[in-house]
């Protein structure tokens, strides 16, 4: 007996495909730095242009305005750029909390981004848990690849998302992205480093994304995003998190793109030369500290930063 097909079996003709039009979306590049540092809209004392640092772009979380009416008023009526006194690139995060995800819709998304006017947007986040039976990750997997396509009609470049359940989603999303003209991705990963399973695939996106240069003729770029370290092991990529400044309020000193704690023997005597130290060491911080808490926050918040933003991608 043969296998019931709707569609037809064995005479049916092969799938024509659809040659492009010429007038597909050319999404503009993020052009990420190596280190992009997210900062905490609530706490001025992340916003290292006040100190005189020089930064080129950071990144702001949406779910902090959505999770805060009276700063998502201010920044809506003064825009990014104005409620920060920032001037470089302004990067919008959608990675929230599973609760919101399910609340905003594409007409929310974009009433958001106009209001806010960042420099470049991530494609709304999903969720994608590997416990779960897989057509519920599939479906989101779907609903994200649904929303990047949304996303083409904006104004302002658009960062493609590295999610998934597994390799065969991440695959599937990348290159969906790929197609529509998508050339900056974030790959959100906290929970992949933490729970050890980062190089499972990291290695495999990485290789998509390359495989991807060569069929649509566009260089990708990758940013990791919510890794609070650098991962020696992987190169090219760029990394974007808020470890610099939650471990500098810890008292947690950066070296190398590794945290130690100030007291940790192995640098807590060893002079730094970068802009925020001037020759201190790690013990010299903490008798700071003990001085003038704030102070101390703020040489370890911008030593951080610098340590993290040292090495090229
Ligand atoms: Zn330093």
């Amino acid at each position: 007996m043969r296998q019931y097909c709707p569609v037809g079996g064995k005479g049916r003709p092969p799938p024509v495909p659809i040659p492009p039009t010429g007038e597909e979306k050319k999404m503009g590049k993020a052009d990420f730095p190596a280190f992009v540092p997210e900062i905490d809209l609530l706490d001025q004392r992340s916003w290292l242009w006040r100190d005189g640092v020089q930064l080129q772009a950071i990144f702001v979380a949406l779910w902090q305005l959505l999770a805060n009416e009276s700063a998502l008023s201010e920044a809506s009526s003064k825009g990014l750029h104005g409620l920060l006194g920032f001037d470089g690139k302004i990067f919008l995060s959608t990675v929230m909390p599973d609760e919101l995800i399910d609340k905003l819709r594409t007409e929310d998304y974009f009433n958001l981004i106009e209001n806010l006017r960042p420099d470049a947007t991530m494609v709304p986040d999903n969720y994608t848990y590997t416990d779960v039976p897989l057509y519920q990750s599939w479906s989101q997997t779907i609903r994200l690849v649904s929303f990047a396509k949304d996303f083409l009609q904006l104004d302002v470049p658009a960062i493609g998302l590295v999610k998934g359940a597994n390799l065969l989603q991440m695959d599937w999303a990348i290159r969906k992205q790929v197609e529509m003209g998508y050339v900056s991705f974030a790959m959100p990963a906290r929970e992949l480093f933490e729970e050890g399973i980062l190089d499972d695939f990291l290695p495999y996106v990485i290789r998509i994304l390359k495989r991807s240069r060569k069929a649509s003729g566009m260089n990708p770029e990758l940013l990791l995003y919510g890794v609070g370290q650098r991962l020696e092991r992987y190169k090219g990529i760029s990394y974007s998190n808020l470890s610099w400044f939650l471990r500098a309020r810890h008292g947690e000193y950066f070296k190398g793109g590794l945290y130690y704690d100030l007291e940790d023997p192995a640098i807590r005597f060893e002079e730094c030369y970068c802009d925020a130290c001037n020759g201190m060491m790690p013990q010299e911080i903490i008798d700071l500290w003990l001085d003038d808490k704030e102070r101390g926050i703020r040489v370890l918040a911008v030593h951080n930063f610098l340590d993290l933003s040292r090495r090229r991608k």
